[in-house]
């Protein structure tokens, strides 16, 4: 294969540290079909594991370590997507692994419902803190999705508490995406996971996204930031009887493909909501915590939103865990008499649990204690820098980056801006062509991108790039 881009071929090397004794091909195998035979896998097709066609081989990871994850021929992967966008500061890290292990030795849990705890406490003080100012009260719940349904409900209800009982609509972006409960789902416009279900989810308006992808060519993402708040008002406009919400991934829409758009976009749409009389969800799930190179996203717009969903990186990837912060208006539009039943009656049994609390508060203690913000910065140039000749391959079509995550766009045609065929699975190849390499890179359709731990090294984003590149040459050569 020849390339017009430096790559270098990276060896990969069993971690230091580990046990050294060698674990048979056939214990891996073993693994796998045992695995088969009852977990059934998220977000899979199962059949794609079928023994024979290995279209996606099923991996068991004995242990982590950073960066890397390590399977039981010692054969280790770079975790370049985080798990699934959680992990922070690296895998089996000292700091959040021993304050677990503290906070277990002491209270594993106790329901929220009556009964407090000093992790929950003190981690409400943090983030109370730590977010835009104005969000002063904390709701947990211990996943992602809960926390959108929380912050749906409690907006619908809010509005309800003030007699506002026809405000029951909700307005979201086209190309959302909030997590896979019922209403999450509802409320998310990736089609792929949502058309199925349709009969079953409420009906929201969807309004354009100001996806920089779109925009003219030689137009500034700025510029089609700022064009695209006119159709949102005019919705907002026509509709702000009777819609609670808008809801919104600040900055980069992660699984619809990391699309990303102008901070000013944020701005417009708080003075809009403001304007209109409706409340602004900021879903911070996976941009929260650093992401986008500020602890959060919405620091950038310099707004508060009426809620922020925080889940994913809270616990630096450890324990679930996921909450809702709002300002005290919407507090005290439910604090009442008993009998008012103005009340929030929705829990989960493990909200706010003991030890997640504990992985959160040690995840906000090393962005306490060292430079993180900073040193990303360093290591979000150099991505930048790497990247940068992407952009002139034949068959990538935009090479976007908002801090932590930069996102390669594949296209079949740059003159015609021709897409490939989703049923080409082309990123499939990078994913294989990746784990060939010792590279966990899990493209979204044509989209390969990188959303590393924090304690990603340049050598190793060199490393990445470099497969990544490589695996674009596989996946557009025919
Ligand atoms: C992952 C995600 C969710 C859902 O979180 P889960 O914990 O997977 O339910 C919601 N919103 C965004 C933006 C996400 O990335």
């Amino acid at each position: 294969m020849s390339t017009p881009y430096p790559v270098t071929i990276w060896h990969n090397v069993t971690l230091s540290g580990s046990s050294g004794h060698v674990v048979s091909n056939s214990f891996q195998s073993d693994l796998g079909a045992r695995d088969l035979r009852h977990v059934w896998h998220p977000c899979t097709q199962m059949r794609d594991h079928a023994p024979g066609d290995q279209i996606m081989p099923m991996i068991p990871i004995r242990r982590g370590e950073g960066v890397w994850l390590e399977d039981f021929n010692g054969k280790r992967y770079l975790d370049a997507i985080s798990s699934w966008w959680t992990n922070l500061f690296g895998h089996a890290n000292p700091r959040i692994g021993s304050a677990i292990k503290q906070q277990l030795d002491s209270l594993e849990h106790v329901m929220l419902a009556g009964f407090t705890h000093e992790p929950v406490i003190r981690l409400s003080e943090q983030l109370v803190k730590l977010t835009p100012e104005g969000l002063t009260r904390c709701f947990y719940a211990d996943n992602g999705s809960s926390a959108i349904e929380v912050a749906a409900k409690m907006s619908f209800h809010y509005w309800h508490n003030q007699g506002k009982h026809q405000k029951r609509r909700f307005i979201t972006l086209e190309n959302s995406y909030h997590g896979e409960t019922l209403g999450a789902l509802a409320l998310g416009s990736v089609e792929l996971y949502k058309q199925i279900y349709q009969p079953l989810l409420m009906d929201v308006i969807t309004a354009p996204s100001p996806d920089c992808f779109n925009r003219e060519p030689g137009e500034s993402w700025e510029s089609h930031s700022r064009k695209m708040i006119q159709p949102m008002r005019k919705l907002l406009e026509q509709h702000a009887e009777d819609v609670c919400a808008v809801i919104i991934e600040p900055l980069v829409q992660c699984a619809g493909s990391m699309r990303m758009y102008h901070p000013i976009y944020l701005k417009l749409l708080r003075e809009a909501c403001d304007e209109f009389g409706v409340h602004l969800i900021a879903d911070e799930i996976a941009v929260g915590f650093g992401r986008t190179g500020t602890l959060f996203a919405c620091e950038q717009a310099g707004i508060t939103p009426d809620f922020m969903c925080l889940s994913k990186g809270l616990t630096g990837g450890y324990l679930p865990l996921s909450v809702v912060l709002t300002h005290e208006a919407v507090y005290q539009a439910f604090y009442d008499e008993y009998t008012s039943l103005r009340a929030f009656l929705h829990s989960h049994s493990y909200t706010g649990n003991p030890l997640a609390c504990a992985a959160a508060l040690a995840t906000l203690d090393i962005f306490a204690t060292e430079p993180v913000i900073e040193r990303n910065f360093q290591l979000i140039q150099h991505l930048r820098q790497r990247t940068e000749a992407l952009k002139d391959h034949p068959h990538v079509a935009e090479v976007r980056q908002h801090g932590m995550i930069c996102a390669i766009e594949m296209i079949k045609n740059k003159q015609t801006g021709e897409a490939y065929d989703w049923r080409e699975r082309r990123g499939l190849r990078i994913y294989h062509h990746g784990l060939k390499q010792g590279a966990l890179l899990r493209p979204v359709g044509n989209v390969v991108y990188f959303m590393p731990p924090y304690v990603i090294t340049p050598q190793e984003i060199d490393f990445l790039v470099d497969t990544a590149t490589q695996g674009i040459e596989l996946a557009t050569c025919d």
